[in-house]
């Protein structure tokens, strides 16, 4: 593809995965080189919280021949649950969004703490030191990184397990934590020009009225866009959330959600194509993707 090859539905575009920069067990570049070699056509990285690693993305991405669009996923607060909102294609080194997920990072460290000393009291000792050995980015000590360490001590047989046993709401490790209001992440990301995502909204298990109330408050703060295929959806997922991107006039997002080889089912540009009756998201950001030079 190139600057003047059309984007469409049928754009083998990936904009959803995680690096060592936040809870992925790959480096920017190897990302960069897994998505070439796995067909994707239009890339992006979304750390949680994070940009520290948008700029090593962008220009292995670029040295593949591959169109770049710059990400994140922020962690918000909304009706008591945690939802996530993908930010693409916005100017990485944008002061007030570096400033705002810096600040959104900060709890981290404190929640590691707390979420050790609760495992502790079950049993699980040396958590926190456990979970730092797979922790790259100090400033985002993550759930995952404690279920990686749960599993390499024996305590449970696989990352989903740890998360089901300890790790969600009411087990032990759980710690409950403020992150960013929702109109705070969707303000940050469109301020520096890039476009906001409800991430995979099959996982929040919200109410009709909580999920009416999510999309039209994110839409009342300048979001328009949506993920319908996604490594963290059923295909009933995709086709329900199809629906609601047309009844919302919602644009469409496809990512797989890919955190690491051992890890993750979904593997980058291994996602079904965009029903071709939605609008995809990069359609409205094709202004911002990096072109690689010819
Ligand atoms: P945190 O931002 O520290 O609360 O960690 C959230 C991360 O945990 C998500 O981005 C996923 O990578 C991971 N995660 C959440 N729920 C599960 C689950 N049920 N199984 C496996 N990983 C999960
Ligand atoms: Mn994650
Ligand atoms: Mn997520
Ligand atoms: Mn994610």
């Amino acid at each position: 593809m190139n600057a003047n090859t059309p984007l469409s539905n049928a754009t083998n575009a990936d904009l959803h995965c995680h690096s060592k920069v936040s809870d992925g067990t790959l480096e920017p570049e190897a990302l960069a080189a897994r998505a070439k070699a796995n067909g994707v056509e239009l890339w992006a990285l979304t750390d949680h919280d994070e940009i520290g690693g948008q700029q090593r993305a962008l220009d292995a991405a670029l040295a593949l021949g591959l169109p770049y669009l710059t990400g994140c996923e922020v962690s918000v607060s909304f009706a008591g649950k945690v939802v996530h909102i993908v930010g693409l294609g916005f100017d990485h080194r944008d002061p007030a969004l570096v400033a705002g997920l810096r600040a959104t990072r900060g709890g981290r460290e404190q929640r590691a703490r707390e979420m050790a000393a609760g495992l502790a009291q079950v049993g699980i000792r040396g958590a926190y030191e456990g979970a730092l050995q797979y922790v790259a980015n100090p400033e985002l000590i993550s759930r995952t990184h404690f279920a990686r360490f749960l599993v390499e001590a024996g305590h449970c047989s696989d990352v989903s397990e740890v998360f089901r046993r300890y790790l969600t709401e009411g087990k032990p490790g759980y710690v409950e934590h403020r992150w960013a209001g929702l109109g705070e992440a969707v303000g940050w990301i469109t301020a520096a020009g890039g476009q906001a995502v409800i991430a995979h909204p099959a996982r929040y298990s919200f109410t009709p009225t909580e999920e009416y109330a999510l999309i039209t408050e994110f839409i009342a703060h300048g979001g328009r866009g949506i993920e319908v295929v996604t490594g963290s959806h059923s295909a009933a997922d995709a086709l329900k959330y199809a629906e609601t991107a047309l009844e919302f006039d919602l644009l469409a997002s496809r990512g797989s959600d890919f955190h690491s080889p051992e890890e993750s089912h979904t593997d980058l540009g291994q996602l079904d194509l965009l029903p071709g009756r939605l609008t995809p998201i990069w359609q409205a950001l094709q202004a911002r993707v990096h072109q690689p030079a010819h």
